[in-house]
């Protein structure tokens, strides 16, 4: 199974996972057969997510339960930029965390000294806030005192909301924007649409000419854009973007995507009744 002309031409791919690779745990279109043609074509491939709840393990797990092999390296999560991002800038330094315990990990694992528990957490020099359902009013007084007195405010996304089944849910923008309230101080956002995920993958990948595959022009393209990289836009399960909204995202960033495809496996693969599938 040979890839299309356009992926050909790349070293090395970064797939964005919801709404690219799958849709609620269901895999769409020929993706898998799509991966597996990247890889006997030489391809590298790291896969991102804006999700902070789980960890790489967990996306590993799934990935092989859709019939993709990975391991722990080939998955950058939101958890995992953050935690690239404070080893290299503030190692050593301490934290209050509010998100999953994967998340507490991963700020561990960067080398900073977790506060939450202690008498000293309002003083910490970084605040880190990623996805939770679980919060409390201390949580919010001791990030908003710690922001006041001057920690970093570290922040995986600013989405207020995230869609479910009965309406948006709060979601890690919401959070944000009461700390921010509170302490009257700006956090800055780690996930997509920042590069810092993109920045992570490449981390991992090494040098090469790269492609990022996503679904959302204003999170995984725009995010590719401010990491200098092209971007191919699939519209598993969302409308053809308007000729307005990619004018607005190239006057925004400077870049459009090099390519506009259904889904992962037709950018990949060509059209199913293409020669080859
Ligand atoms: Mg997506």
């Amino acid at each position: 199974m040979g890839v299309s002309p356009l992926v050909s031409g790349y070293d090395q791919l970064i797939l964005d996972l919801d709404g690219c690779v799958w849709i609620g745990g269901e895999p769409t279109p020929r993706a898998v057969e799509a991966i597996a043609a990247l890889r006997g074509a030489g391809k590298r491939i790291a896969f991102v997510t804006n999700n902070s709840r789980l960890s790489g393990e967990d996306y590993v797990r799934d990935l092989w339960g859709i019939g993709v092999q990975a391991s722990a390296g080939d998955v950058v999560t939101v958890g995992g930029a953050m935690q690239h991002l404070l080893a290299e800038t503030r190692r050593g330094r301490t934290a209050f965390v509010i998100g999953t315990e994967v998340m507490l990990r991963h700020v561990a694992d960067a080398g900073l000294k977790v506060l939450n528990g202690t008498d000293l957490a309002s003083r910490s020099e970084i605040v880190v806030l990623g996805g939770t359902d679980e919060l409390t009013y201390d949580d919010l007084r001791i990030a908003s005192l710690a922001v006041r007195r001057g920690a970093d405010l570290l922040a995986t996304s600013r989405d207020p909301t995230f869609p479910k089944p009965d309406g948006p849910w709060p979601g890690t923008g919401a959070i944000l924007a009461a700390i921010e309230a509170a302490s009257g101080r700006t956090g800055a956002i780690v996930g997509k649409p920042q590069p810092q995920l993109m920045l992570t993958a490449l981390d991992r990948l090494g040098e090469g000419r790269t492609l990022v595959v996503g679904d959302r022009l204003d999170a995984d393209i725009a995010a590719a854009a401010k990491a200098g990289l092209d971007a191919a836009l699939v519209l598993t399960g969302t409308d053809p973007p308007t000729e307005a909204e990619l004018g607005e995202l190239g006057g925004q960033d400077g870049a459009r995507p090099v390519a506009v495809a259904p889904n992962l496996g037709t950018l990949v693969l060509g059209e199913e009744n293409g020669a080859g599938s």
